[in-house]
C-alpha cells in the first residue's frame, strides 16, 4: 500500500480525551511498594505509595467543551486564535499558510511503503501552523511567538470576563538567540501573579517543558504549542489547580530557521548546560533558577534510518524512546521518583494509544562501532544537569530526525500522550514530589565534609535484545546488541568529598557560570588560612569532548588531564571565592569544578591555571563579603 504522509480524518474529540486523560490502574501503586523493599541500602523516609494529592486532572466528560468553533473574523488571518484547538478538523479556513520557507524541503523517504504502513496515523489531528496540510515547514519561529501571544491575551480576556476564572498566562522572552531571536516562553498558571514569587506562595510546584534545542527535532515544538493551548483553555486546563507549567517550545529558534542540530555558532547547545557557552543554554539555566521546577521535561527525535540503515540494515522501530538522569551523584529518591512516577506511568500511556516506546538510547556515528548506547552520563545534558538541580528531569524522543514530514501527526500524538502524562504525574504527585524535593536537597546540604564523591563513572557494558524494522519488508527485526547501560553506573574516579572549593579571585568566568547554574559563591573579604588539596599535574594531553554519538559539535577542544590531590594549608587572598558544598546543587560543583573530566571548566579553558583551583578539606573559618 501507499501511504501519504499528510493524510489526515475527521478529528474525533473523545480519542485525544483519552490520551490526554487516560484512566488509572493501580498497578504502579503496587510496584512502588515492591520497589521500595527492594531498595533498603539507603536511610530513607517513607516512601508514599500513593499520592497525597487527590487527583485533579479527569474532570468528567460533560464538563468538557466538546468541540469548539472554528475560527472566524478577520483576528483569525493574522494570528492563531487561543480557542484555535488541536481538534480542529483540517481543512480550509481563514488561517491562510503564508509563503512557505525554503528552509523544509521535504525529505526523500528513507524507506518504502512497507515500513510506513506500521506508523499510522493517530486517530486524531492536530493543528498548529506548521502541521497545516498545505505547509512544508514547521511553525516559524514568528507564528510560534504569535501563538503564544494569542493565548495569552485570550486568558487574560478570559480572566477580565470571567469566563476562564483564574487561568493566568503569560509569554516570556526567556533570552535571545545567537541571531537576535527572541526565546519565547508561556507561563500558566493559577496563582494570583504570574512572577516567580507568586508561583512560589501558590505552593503548587513548576514544571519546565523545553523543546527544539536540536533545531532538527520538530515534533517537541509542535507539540508544546499543542500542550500550551490545551493548558491555557483545553482538556489539561484543570491540572493548573495543582501545577504551574513554563513552557518552551523552541529553546534554538536559530536551529529551527536554519533546520540544523546545532546553534548559530555550531555548537550542541544540549551539551552545554554545564558550561554554559550559549546564549540559548544561559536562557534556560535562568528559567530554572527562577522558577525552580520540580520537573523538567526535554523533547527531542531521534534518527529514523540513517546510521541505524547503515550499520545494521535496519529501520528505527519505536514511537518514543525515554530516559531520565543518569549522572554520578543523583540522589536516589529522585531517582526512583522518576521511574516510578513518571517513567512507569509514561509507558502506559504510551501504550494505551497503540505508541510504542523503549530506553532512550543512540550509537555513535563511527560506522565500525556496533555498540548501542543508552543516553549518556556526564552532567552535560538538559536530562543530567537539570535532574543535579534536584529535579526530575525526563528526555522525551520521538522517531523524526531525517524523515522531513513523515509520520509528524504521529510524532507529535506521541508528544502530547508522553507530556501529559507527565504533568499528570507531577500533579497526582505534587505533594510527594515537594516532600522528595525538600528531603535531596537537605540530604545533599549534609554531606559536604563527608565520605565519598564520585568525580567520574562509567555505563556498564551488557547485551540486550532490541527491535528494529527491515527495510523492505517492514517485519521486527530482533537484533541481539552490545548495550551500554546508563541505568547502572560504575564509579571510575571518586575522591573524598570536600567542605568546599576555593578558586582564584581571577577565576571570574567560572564564579558567573557557577552563579548560572544556581550555585552559592562567596567572596573572601579578608584573607585567611585553610586547609586544603591542591592538584599536582601528572599528566596532559588535548583532546575533543566526546559523548556516545562521537565528537561534541562545535567544541573547542579541551585539555584532558590527570591529577593528584596533595594536602596542605593554603592562604585565602581578600577577593578570591569559596564554593561551600552544603547547598543543594553542591554536585554541579564537583562536576564543574574537579579539573580531570571532560566537562569541568579547567578541560575547557574557563580557569586558565590548576592552581585556581583547591579543594577545601575542613569547615573554613573566613569572613566573606555580603552576598546579594
Ligand atoms: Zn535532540
Amino acid at each position: 500500500m501507499t501511504m501519504h504522509p499528510f493524510s489526515r480524518r475527521s478529528a474525533r474529540p473523545s480519542a485525544l480525551r483519552a490520551a490526554l486523560l487516560p484512566a488509572h490502574g493501580t498497578a504502579c501503586v503496587l510496584l512502588a511498594a515492591w520497589l521500595l523493599t527492594a531498595c533498603g541500602s539507603t536511610p530513607l523516609p517513607p516512601w508514599p505509595a500513593t499520592p497525597t494529592a487527590p487527583r485533579s486532572a479527569e474532570q468528567p466528560a460533560a464538563s468538557r467543551p466538546q468541540a469548539r468553533p472554528a475560527p472566524t473574523g478577520p483576528a483569525a488571518v493574522s494570528r492563531p486564535l487561543p480557542d484555535h484547538a488541536p481538534l480542529v478538523v483540517q481543512g480550509a479556513g481563514p488561517m491562510a499558510a503564508p509563503a512557505v520557507l525554503p528552509s523544509a524541503p521535504p525529505a526523500s523517504p528513507p524507506y518504502g511503503a512497507a515500513v510506513a504502513a506500521r506508523f499510522p496515523e493517530p486517530p486524531m489531528a492536530y493543528s498548529t501552523p506548521g502541521l497545516r496540510p498545505e505547509r512544508r515547514a514547521f511553525t516559524t519561529n514568528a507564528e510560534l511567538g504569535q501563538w503564544l501571544r494569542a493565548l495569552a491575551d485570550s486568558a487574560a480576556q478570559g480572566a477580565a470576563t470571567g469566563t476562564t476564572a483564574t487561568t493566568r498566562a503569560r509569554v516570556l522572552t526567556i533570552g535571545n538567540s545567537q541571531r537576535g531571536e527572541p526565546i519565547a516562553g508561556l507561563l500558566l498558571t493559577r496563582a494570583a501573579g504570574t512572577d516567580p514569587a507568586s508561583l512560589e506562595r501558590s505552593g503548587r510546584p513548576t514544571v519546565v517543558l523545553i523543546g527544539q534545542q536540536h533545531g532538527d527535532e520538530p515534533a517537541g515544538s509542535e507539540a508544546l504549542l499543542v500542550v500550551s493551548s490545551e493548558l491555557a483553555q483545553g482538556l489539561l486546563e484543570p491540572l493548573l489547580d495543582r501545577i504551574n507549567v513554563v513552557v518552551v517550545p523552541r529553546a534554538n529558534p536559530d536551529g529551527a530557521q536554519a533546520g540544523t542540530r546545532v546553534t548559530a555558532n555550531g555548537l550542541d547547545m544540549n551539551r552545554d548546560h554545564l558550561l554554559l557557552d550559549t546564549p540559548e543554554a544561559r536562557a534556560l539555566a535562568q528559567v530554572v533558577n527562577d522558577y525552580r521546577p520540580i520537573l523538567v521535561l526535554d523533547a527531542h527525535e531521534f534518527t529514523v534510518a540513517g546510521r541505524y540503515l547503515q550499520k545494521f540494515n535496519a529501520i528505527q522501530r519505536y514511537d518514543a524512546l525515554l530516559q531520565y538522569t543518569t549522572t554520578a551523584n543523583y540522589p536516589e529518591f529522585l531517582t526512583k521518583a522518576s521511574e516510578e512516577w513518571y517513567h512507569q506511568p509514561l509507558l502506559a500511556a504510551l501504550e494505551a494509544q497503540d505508541l510504542t516506546s523503549h530506553w532512550y538510547y543512540t550509537t555513535s556515528t563511527d560506522m565500525q562501532d556496533q555498540r548501542i548506547s543508552m543516553g549518556g552520563i556526564r552532567p552535560d545534558t538538559s536530562r543530567n544537569v537539570n535532574g543535579l538541580k534536584n529535579a526530575v528531569s525526563l528526555l522525551i524522543e520521538t522517531r523524526g530526525v531525517g524523515i522531513g514530514r513523515m509520520h509528524i501527526q504521529r510524532r507529535v500524538h506521541t508528544q502530547v500522550t508522553a507530556i501529559a502524562s507527565a504533568l499528570r504525574s507531577t500533579a497526582e504527585r505534587a505533594a510527594d514530589l515537594e516532600q522528595v524535593r525538600s528531603f535531596v536537597a537537605r540530604e545533599v546540604s549534609a554531606q559536604a565534609c563527608r565520605g565519598q564523591v564520585v568525580v567520574e563513572a562509567a555505563a556498564t557494558p551488557t547485551r540486550r535484545a532490541l527491535d528494529f524494522l527491515d527495510p523492505d519488508t517492514g517485519a521486527d527485526r530482533r537484533l541481539s546488541v552490545v548495550w551500554n547501560s546508563s541505568l547502572t553506573l560504575r564509579p571510575v574516579k571518586a575522591r573524598f568529598r570536600p567542605c568546599g572549593y576555593w578558586l582564584a579571585a581571577s577565576a571570574t568566568a567560572a564564579v558567573e557560570r557557577l552563579k548560572q547554574l544556581g550555585l552559592q559563591v562567596m567572596r573572601i573579604a579578608e584573607p585567611g588560612a585553610m586547609l586544603a588539596e591542591t592538584y599536582l599535574e601528572t599528566a596532559r594531553e588535548s583532546g575533543d569532548r566526546q559523548d556516545v554519538r562521537g565528537s561534541i559539535a562545535g567544541n573547542a577542544g579541551i585539555l584532558r588531564v590527570q591529577v593528584t590531590p596533595m594536602r596542605r594549608a593554603i592562604d585565602a587572598p581578600a577577593g578570591s571565592f569559596y564554593v561551600p558544598l552544603n547547598q543543594p546543587r553542591a554536585p554541579l560543583a564537583v562536576a564543574a569544578l574537579e579539573p580531570d573530566t571532560q566537562n569541568s571548566y579547567f578541560a575547557n579553558r574557563v580557569i586558565a591555571d590548576l592552581a585556581d583551583i583547591a579543594r577545601v578539606m575542613a569547615i573554613p573559618a573566613l569572613v566573606f563579603d555580603e552576598t546579594e
